[in-house]
């Protein structure tokens, strides 16, 4: 009868997750005790929320369906330590419901659909938190967690401002509908000193777009075509840099990718209308 009142919504990316020994384990890995306050997006029918709550710590979950807040979140909304807040997390402002503080950790089991969005829009915020522990779609849950060799756009990206880690997979057994792909639960842990300043993320992420423009070939094919500028300009930098212009864009490493960035950045190349 439950599931009929409040049927899963396909738009919303809505697999929810009932395998306790799922739940227990990204608990575990976000290492929650009672002094945390955490920030869940998505509390769903509140599955993670509830685990969360068991460690005592204070919880402000964000969730976008008004059905689920009426229906299964009903039960749990009088707790003294949740606040559950409708909205869309992309566009919320955080300074509203967790104050003007960093010292508090994102848990959440994100939606495929949107779950990149969300999470760059919230971890590249003025208030981004100190450690995420987040459930992905498995290839995005890989991609942001590359080490060099198998670099590429969100990797680059995400580990410029954050220490990145793959903890494990998750099974489609584990939800309510069964999604069709494997999930991945991995760790953001802030850098006390960030590759690049925060107001640099735009530009760097679309400086990413065009460096991975053509993945398969040598960096300064696919930078020469991302950017539209020359082979021989890309080369120039690099040997500036003392980096070899004809390794694959996945070789380089984080530093590098920032490194060539700031490059750019400084000669105003790049932003060069497509
Ligand atoms: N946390 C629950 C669980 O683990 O069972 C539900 C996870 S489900 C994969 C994703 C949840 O995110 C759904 O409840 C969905 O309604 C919500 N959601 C989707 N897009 C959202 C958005 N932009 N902002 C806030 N919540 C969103």
């Amino acid at each position: 009868m439950a599931h009929s009142i409040n049927p899963a919504k396909k738009s919303l990316g809505q697999h929810f997750l009932h395998d306790g020994t799922v739940l227990r384990k990204i608990v575990t890995v976000a290492k929650v005790n009672e002094n945390d306050h955490i920030l869940e997006i998505g509390p769903g029918k509140g599955h993670l929320t509830k685990r969360l709550l068991l460690e005592g710590c204070s919880v402000t979950a964000i969730e976008l369906d008004h059905d689920l807040i009426i229906g299964p979140l009903k039960g749990i909304a009088s707790n003294p330590k949740l606040e559950i807040v409708e909205g869309d997390a992309r566009k919320v402002d955080l300074k509203n419901f967790i104050g003007n503080t960093t010292r508090y950790k994102l848990v959440a089991n994100l939606p495929y659909n949107a779950g990149t969005n969300i999470l760059r829009s919230i971890l590249l915020s003025d208030l981004a938190p100190q450690l995420s522990v987040v459930m992905l779609q498995k290839e995005v849950a890989r991609n942001i967690t590359a080490t060099q060799g198998k670099s590429n756009i969100l990797s680059s990206f995400f580990q410029a401002y954050y220490h990145t880690n793959f903890h494990f997979n998750v099974q489609p057994r584990s939800f309510s509908p069964q999604p069709k792909v494997v999930s991945g639960v991995i760790s953001l842990e802030r850098k006390e000193s960030p590759l690049l300043p925060k107001c640099l993320q735009h530009d760097y992420f679309l400086f990413l777009t065009c460096g991975f423009a053509a993945p398969r070939k040598q960096l300064h094919n696919s930078l020469s075509q991302g950017l539209r500028i020359s082979i021989p300009e890309v080369k120039d930098v690099s040997s500036q840099l003392g980096l070899n212009s004809e390794l694959r864009p996945a070789a380089l490493s984080v530093e590098e990718w920032v490194a060539v960035f700031q490059k750019f950045h400084n000669r105003k190349y790049f932003l060069k209308p497509q």
